[in-house]
């Protein structure tokens, strides 16, 4: 018997799973989603215009997946999972319902939490997000360490003034990415360059796909 490690079926499979996710869960959602006002302005830009192009590499397969397995197993038993809610055409989707009032979002990290001060802006401006969208001043992160297995949650607390100024600046933000499109001009955003070292639009030596023009190279 003669075993090898196939990279470039590794890299077959990696598109063919995550190219399907990302249609089913990014392009086959319609409408603009939440991640939209998080991410890079560009990505929304490049998923609507088709200047450039998402390329997946295998290291993303394994986050991917223990992220899904996590959501599905922890969610489970939650009041509602995977709700939308609408913000002036813009899907939220909150992972949970705690006690039929308070959302729930879940995280999956290999990054050492330890304090309230370790946790992403991103998710913090998730949840902020959804607690606005519900007008419900607690809100729960789920923060599972994939690494150690550690689960902690932290509970936030908003101010009705705080959640309208989120509210208020998630509109915005669709509003200039919505302005750059119709004018087919990518510079009128402000790229978001810390996320360009994981970003599927980046690019990749030996693939030959359009990406991204702005892509800088993390120091
Ligand atoms: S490569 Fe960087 S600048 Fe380009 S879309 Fe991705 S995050 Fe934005």
């Amino acid at each position: 018997m003669i075993i090898t490690e196939n990279f470039e079926i590794a890299q077959k499979f990696t598109d063919l799973m995550l190219t399907a996710y990302s249609s089913e869960n990014i392009k086959g959602r319609s409408g603009v989603h939440r991640s939209s006002i998080i991410d890079c302005p560009l990505t929304l830009y490049y998923a609507e215009t088709g200047e450039a192009e998402q390329h997946f590499d295998e290291n993303n397969v394994g986050i991917w997946l223990l992220g899904e397995l996590c959501h599905i197993a922890f969610t489970k038993y939650f009041d509602a999972r995977e709700k939308v809610f609408n913000l002036a055409g813009i899907k939220v989707t909150i992972d949970a319902i705690y006690n039929n009032k308070f959302p729930v979002e879940l995280k999956t990290t290999r990054k050492k939490i330890y304090k309230r001060e370790d946790l992403l802006d991103d998710w913090i401006h998730q949840l902020s997000i959804g607690m606005a969208v519900m007008e419900s001043d607690v809100g729960y992160l789920i923060v599972m360490n994939i690494i150690t297995f550690k689960l902690q949650v932290y509970e936030f607390h908003t101010t009705k003034e705080e959640r309208e100024k989120i509210l208020e600046h998630s509109l915005w933000t669709i509003i200039d990415i919505s302005n750059a499109i119709k004018k087919r001009n990518p510079n009128l955003l402000e790229p978001k360059y810390e996320k360009c070292k994981t970003c599927s639009f980046r690019p990749i030596k030996g693939v030959d796909k359009k990406n991204c023009l702005f892509y800088r190279r993390p120091n």
